[in-house]
Formats: structure tokens, sequence, C-alpha cells
């Protein structure tokens, strides 16, 4: 279901991609982690892909 809203389309975009994940057990952290909340590991990428990309 596409969203029509562009504020809210911003908001879901923000909910969705500003967050972390471990590279070790795939864990989503918030984003102002520094570890891993599952496994401690300092080993986090930040999820940040176009939803553009996305069918
Ligand atoms: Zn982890």
């Amino acid at each position: 279901m596409p969203i029509a809203d562009p504020e809210l389309m911003k908001i879901v975009e923000n909910r969705i991609l500003n967050k972390k994940i471990c590279r070790v057990c795939g864990a989503i952290n918030p984003p102002t982690a520094t570890r891993c909340r599952r496994c401690r590991s300092s080993n986090l990428r930040p999820k940040r892909k176009a939803l553009a990309a996305k069918k």
C-alpha cells in the first residue's frame, strides 16, 4: 500500500531506516546505540537504504 502523504512518508522512513543493525547477530538497535543490545558487539552498521529501490 503506497503512502500518499509525503510528510507521513518521511516519518515512516525515519522510523524504518534510522536504526542500527548488528553485523554479528542481526539485531536491530536504536540509532543512538554504540553496542548491540543482544550480543554486546560494537560491530553495528546503520540501516540506510533508499526506499525508492523497493518495488
Ligand atoms: Zn548483536
